[in-house]
């Protein structure tokens, strides 16, 4: 695959001056549009902003977070006539309003186009046969790759998530060479393969996956590689950004291309909302930059991540994101440790012995927080001797051990034995405040 194709080579290699100076221009007139918000009069007015003269003056903007979406539910971020409205997407928060992010028609077309630009970046073609394992409906996971993928050219098939024997049979029928789906399910999808006796690298043609919408770690995507027969790609997106697109991995998979032509990016320290350099890690915060429906100033993605310093050898300008950690909300404080669940899967995911899942549970005993941990174990190990059990159970907690520097309890449980969510993965259960409900 030649490296140096590019689906709008102009603005994917547009030097770093010239991509600033279309950063300020687009800059300036979504803060234009977004001051006819409600919202965004009244911020922007208390601090008299109507422009920027450069982008060091970003800071000078207010946040946006995801609480002031659900606060101004329906319509107080919408800039646009409510006739020019095409698609609303939203994802539900489990207590409140919840958010709702409206398109218009030239935001679709947009959102289309950088989709179709992020997978022909990883490699994807035309001639490609593409099976789209991710949600349609509210989700932005299905519509948004589905568009970008037709944009594109490729057969597109809308399967949506789960019925994994219809999955594998369609990429029998249709010879599908890539596929989006969550990595909690292509691990489970792997699962059932092996079961079947089908194998990836003889009986399908899969060559390529774009996995995203849940934090992973680089040791499942290596897992997903190997148990597929297939390099996947890490997709990054939010609904309130678009959706998937806004960031994606190019062939040489190092970090994702974020489109700076489309999003201003910063990287801020949670606490304290100050703005940070390149490599250190914080929280991400996007700017839409060419958004007509909804356009959104600094929201507070509460992700985790920093920006690689180092530049891409695929020559495109646009910055890379770094893996993301998590989010910092899903920090976990074990008897005063700050633990994050990928630190977790890290580890269990290096150890050979361990299966595709885990899942990570929290309590309280004796005013003390109980970390426990199930793991499942790879088919061959659970059939063995207890004490070869025994022994792993014992390592994990070890190198678990040395890792967080709190000592959890590991109990080891069998191949797929533990409950797959359905829609993105649920792994971590906190139930410290349950006896107080
Ligand atoms: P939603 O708007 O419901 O699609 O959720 C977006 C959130 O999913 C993001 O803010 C991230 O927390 C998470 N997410 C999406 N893509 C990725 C990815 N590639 N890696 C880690 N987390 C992701
Ligand atoms: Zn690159």
């Amino acid at each position: 695959m030649a490296h140096d194709s590019y689906w709008e080579k102009e603005i994917e290699l547009l030097p770093r001056t010239e991509l600033n100076k279309l950063q300020l221009e687009r800059l300036n007139t979504t803060i234009e549009r977004a001051a006819h918000t409600p919202f965004y009069k009244t911020r922007l007015g208390k601090r008299n902003i109507t422009s920027l003269k450069s982008l060091r003056q970003v800071h000078e903007l207010p946040f946006t977070t995801k609480q002031d979406l659900r606060d101004h539910f329906p319509f107080g971020f919408l800039c646009v006539n409510p006739k020019q409205i095409l698609r609303l997407h939203s994802s539900s928060g489990t207590t409140g309003n919840p958010t709702v992010v409206f398109h218009t028609r030239q935001d679709i077309d947009t959102w289309s186009n950088i989709m179709a630009r992020c997978l022909y970046m990883s490699g994807a073609r035309a001639t490609d046969v593409f099976q789209n394992m991710m949600g349609y409906g509210l989700f932005t996971g299905g519509l948004g790759l589905h568009y970008g993928a037709e944009k594109l050219g490729m057969l597109t098939i809308p399967i949506g998530p789960g019925n994994s024997k219809r999955q594998i049979w369609f990429m029998r029928q249709f010879k599908t060479t890539a596929i989006h789906v969550l990595p909690s399910y292509a691990l489970r999808l792997a699962g059932l393969l092996s079961e079947m006796g089908i194998s990836p690298q003889k009986d399908l043609t899969l060559r390529m996956a774009f996995i995203g919408a849940e934090p992973h770690s680089r040791e499942i995507r290596l897992k997903i590689e190997e148990l597929l027969q297939l390099k996947a790609y890490n997709s990054y997106g939010l609904s309130e950004m678009c959706g998937p697109g806004v960031a994606f991995e190019c062939q040489a998979q190092s970090g994702m291309h974020i489109w700076e032509d489309q999003f201003f990016v910063e990287i801020i320290d949670p606490d304290s909302g100050e703005v940070m350099p390149d490599g250190e890690q914080g929280e991400l915060v996007l700017t839409t930059l060419t958004r007509e429906a909804m356009p959104l100033l600094r929201y507070r993605t509460r992700d985790l991540t920093c920006i690689e310093t180092t530049p891409c050898s695929c020559g495109r300008t646009h910055r890379r994101l770094a893996r993301i950690k998590g989010r910092t909300d899903d920090m976990l404080i074990i008897n005063g440790v700050n633990i994050f669940p990928i630190q977790i899967e890290q580890v269990l995911m290096r150890i050979p012995e361990v299966g595709t899942n885990y899942e990570i549970h929290i309590d309280k005993e004796n005013y003390m927080d109980k970390l426990h941990i199930w793991v499942e174990i790879e088919r061959q190990v659970s059939t063995g001797a207890p004490h070869q059990a025994e022994f792993l159970q014992k390592k994990i907690q070890a190198e678990l051990a040395g890792e967080i520097t709190v000592n959890p309890e590991v109990t080891l449980v069998g191949a797929y034995n533990l409950q797959a969510a359905d829609g993105k993965a649920v792994r971590v259960f906190d139930h410290r405040n349950e006896e107080n409900k």
